[in-house]
């Protein structure tokens, strides 16, 4: 069976990988397994630069196919910020994701932005093999921010992202629900023909 590694040092975002590809014929398979501890700065400008950069420092290190994404919140009121910062969005060191989201929302208060606080997931998901080779896809959650936590599940800005229609966090949402409608599972839904071309020219390993 091919390998797939799971390109991220994320555990919110490993656990959705795994959910979100456990049906395909391949074997998942995750840094740590592989006793991989790279750690690979996002420089990049765009989502699909450090998308790209972390899916090949992976697939390069591994020997095998990787894949990688990365992702952010964009918020209307702030200009899309914290976008590709979202997860250096506070600057103390030690910052939590708690310590974001209390930032996130202090500072739409302190623009007195109009609600609804509209905004949006954005994700990057590459595929790359340890050639140098890579498939790009992306994937979109529309929703907006409210100023109270709200559930339990999830990671990151998940608590304070409310989907309108269905009157729910990201946070409150059923994992399995998160897995099919959120900004990653719509970006592996988009690089799914690009991965099931690679499993089946692949050479078995
Ligand atoms: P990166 O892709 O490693 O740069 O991290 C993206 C950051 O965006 C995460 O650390 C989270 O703060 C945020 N983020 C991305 N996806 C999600 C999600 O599904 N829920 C909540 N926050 C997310």
């Amino acid at each position: 069976m091919i390998t797939l590694l799971l390109a991220s040092n994320n555990p919110g975002k490993l656990r959705e990988l795994h959910a979100i590809l456990s049906d395909l014929s391949v074997r998942l398979t995750m840094p740590a397994d592989l006793g991989l501890t790279l750690i690979v700065e996002e420089d990049g400008a765009t989502y699909a630069e450090n998308a790209v950069k972390k899916a090949l420092a992976f697939a390069r290190a591994s020997g095998v196919l990787a894949l990688a994404d990365d992702s952010g919140l964009e918020v209307d009121a702030l200009d899309g910020a914290p976008g590709l910062h979202s997860a250096r969005y506070a600057p103390q060191p030690g910052a939590t994701d708690r310590d974001r989201r209390r930032l996130l929302i202090q500072n739409l208060l302190q623009r007195n932005a109009p609600r609804p606080w509209t905004a949006r997931f954005r994700a990057t998901v590459a595929l790359a093999g340890p050639e140098g080779d890579f498939d790009l896809a992306e994937g979109l959650c529309e929703g907006e921010i409210i100023p109270e936590e709200r559930g339990s599940g999830g990671f990151g800005y998940d608590p304070i992202f409310l989907l309108p229609d269905l009157g729910l966090t990201m946070a409150e949402l059923p994992e399995a629900m998160k897995n099919r409608l959120s900004h990653r599972a719509r970006a592996v839904q988009a690089i799914r023909p690009a991965l099931l071309r690679r499993l089946n020219l692949a050479p078995r390993g």
